[in-house]
């Protein structure tokens, strides 16, 4: 089965093909170049560039792969969530090819597709715990099937990608900087209480990082030398201008200054993911291998003070009924112990842009070794929006016999994608 994935719900044009879950050939054009200039994703700039790129792109990934438009069996376009007119571009182009050609159309949650790319190269065990941490969304999944993902916990304001591109465009960087201050963080020490694990002390799997920006943004604003360092790196094409400061030599104390910071930051994001993912991760599978069990927990009246208390997302997420009614539609609620019939997760997996984050590894390296379970990241390249994720979400679906019609609705963010798919004969 040759699958073709199209990727143009934010500011990257990405096209790859896949056949019977072997990537053939993909393409790519990001236009972070174009949004640089205004410091963020401008959306009519970022359709008309999809609108310019996407036919000539089309011909690339099929001359690359050495075949023709007759010999696609299914078309996987991302339907959302993404920038709206973004989204049409893709998915009128999809579905003119899937008319022409008599292709079967797919339409793919571009959220799900981030996670499902940690399958690509090893095969994912299911159920899967699944942290999505991109430039829009921090998401926490229990990955069911490569159809069914009952999400467990989201942010309620800034995603953790936002958060790294708003402090990276304080410091002058470009933009998105989030890689930038990783590499920077590098050559500095972490100091762990320079920043705040946001809204962690609490009884529930959201996030919110706008916090822990605005605390960037302060230690930014009272030390003007911090974005003068930034402003030299962003000037000079090689990012190790100056030299390492963790060696003890230090030239440079602004620029060690600025390492120092990223490296600080980089570990409270980090942490803060940690911090929820292991908590879900013994929601699902009780304590961690040589940890004690959790402290007992609240009455009823205790536990629905505390959820008031929280103002958490959780509401439209479980059932608010009662804290310990188990919902097999949405996940479990948050006090529970794991329910005896409840199948434990066999994986830990992360995708989206931040899974490329050296510090956001390492930290779940370790957590997926202390509870003895794999981790499963795409590589970085497959981390950031990309056009292979889709191809193979497609593939995944439609060898399910999983499909859409031509009515098939582009979602735009803040909206929930709806499990509208049509059965099909398998491809
Ligand atoms: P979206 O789908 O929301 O556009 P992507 O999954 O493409 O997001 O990820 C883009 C985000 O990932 C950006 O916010 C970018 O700064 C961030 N990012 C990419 N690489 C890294 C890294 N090494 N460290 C931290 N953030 C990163
Ligand atoms: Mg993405």
């Amino acid at each position: 089965m040759l699958c073709l994935g199209i990727e143009t719900s934010c500011d990257e044009t990405a096209l790859a093909l896949v056949r019977d879950g072997v990537v053939v050939a993909d393409v790519m054009s990001s236009q972070a170049d174009v949004h640089a200039l205004f410091g963020g994703v401008v959306p009519e700039l970022a359709s008309r560039e999809h609108y310019r790129l996407i036919g000539a792109l089309c011909d690339e990934v099929l001359r690359r792969a050495g075949v023709t438009t007759a010999d696609i069996d299914v078309v996987a376009v991302a339907r959302g969530p993404g920038l709206l007119g973004s989204l049409l571009v893709g998915m009128g182009f999809a579905k003119g090819l899937a008319l022409a050609t008599g292709a079967r159309l797919v339409g793919v949650n571009h959220l799900h597709a981030h996670l499902l790319a940690a399958g690509i190269a090893e095969e994912l065990p299911y159920p899967a715990l699944g942290l999505l941490v991109s430039g829009g969304h921090t998401h926490i999944y229990r990955m069911e099937s490569p159809r069914h993902m009952p999400l467990l916990g989201r942010t309620l304001d800034d995603a953790a990608g936002e958060a790294f591109d708003k402090v990276a465009k304080q410091l002058g960087l470009a933009y998105p900087g989030g890689r930038t201050i990783d590499e920077l963080g590098r050559k500095g020490r972490v100091n762990p209480t320079m920043f705040p694990r946001p809204y962690v002390d609490n009884d529930n799997l959201d996030f919110s990082f706008s916090g822990l920006k605005t605390a960037a943004g302060l230690v930014v604003q009272a030390n003007p030398a911090l974005s003068e360092a930034a402003r030299a790196v962003a000037a000079s094409a090689d990012r190790s201008v100056g030299s390492a400061c963790v060696d003890g030599a230090a030239p440079d104390s602004a620029l060690c200054d600025l390492h120092d910071m990223c490296a600080s930051f980089n570990h409270a994001v980090a942490d803060t993911l940690r911090i929820k993912l292991e908590r879900a991760l013994v929601r699902e599978n009780g304590p961690l291998p040589g940890t004690p069990p959790p402290a007992k927990r609240k009455g009823k009246k205790g536990r629905a003070a505390a959820r008031e208390g929280q103002q958490s997302a959780m509401h439209e997420i479980f059932d608010p009924a009662d804290g310990c009614s188990p919902s097999s539609e949405h996940g479990r609620a948050l006090d529970c112990p794991p329910e005896a019939d409840r199948v434990p997760v066999r994986a830990l997996v992360a995708a989206g842009g931040v899974a490329a984050n050296s510090y956001v590894r390492e930290a779940l390296t370790d957590l997926a070794r202390r509870a003895g379970l794999p981790l499963l990241l795409p590589t970085p390249a497959l981390c950031t929006d990309n056009g292979v994720m889709v191809a193979h979400a497609g593939w995944r679906l439609a060898s399910l016999g999983l499909g859409h019609d031509l009515a098939l609705e582009a979602i735009p963010r803040g909206r929930t994608i709806p499990d509208d798919f049509t059965m099909f004969r398998t491809v």
